[in-house]
């Protein structure tokens, strides 16, 4: 499978990027407007990326916008529901609003760092991917 890695920390991208590697191949975005760049490209190739794992906190656009940007962007393609890209938001906060701002916002679940592989395994698998 295909994978976008939206991280701002370095520990944590190189983390997720181990955990993800041996399931597919791993891109990455070190802030919200390269992953857009990152995501539209993949349209635009026709190469889509099938999870995207996304950083809340991130500086000038955080995980919440690209999110909603991902969702726009898929809605103006027409792209709906099972077909969209799966996303998993990674957030430092264990915080009930975040995480229900997150769903609102149409992810497909959320992990807590510090990141655990059993956790990112067992939701991956949750979806489908693996
Ligand atoms: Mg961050």
């Amino acid at each position: 499978m295909k994978i976008l890695i939206v991280e701002d920390d370095f520990a944590s991208r190189k983390i997720l990027q181990s955990l993800l590697t041996p399931y597919g191949s791993c891109d990455i975005a070190i802030d919200g407007e390269e992953a857009m760049y990152a995501f539209t490209l993949a349209h635009k190739e026709n190469t889509l990326y099938d999870l995207v794992c996304l950083d809340i906190m991130m500086p000038k656009m955080d995980g919440h916008q690209v999110l909603k940007e991902i969702r726009k962007f898929e809605a103006q393609k027409e792209i709906g529901g099972s077909d969209g890209v799966k996303v998993i938001m990674v957030t430092a906060l264990n915080d009930p609003k975040n995480i229900m701002d997150a769903f609102k916002s149409q992810c497909e679940g959320y992990i807590t760092k510090p990141i655990e592989k059993d956790e990112l395994i067992t939701k991956i698998k949750s979806l489908g991917l693996i």
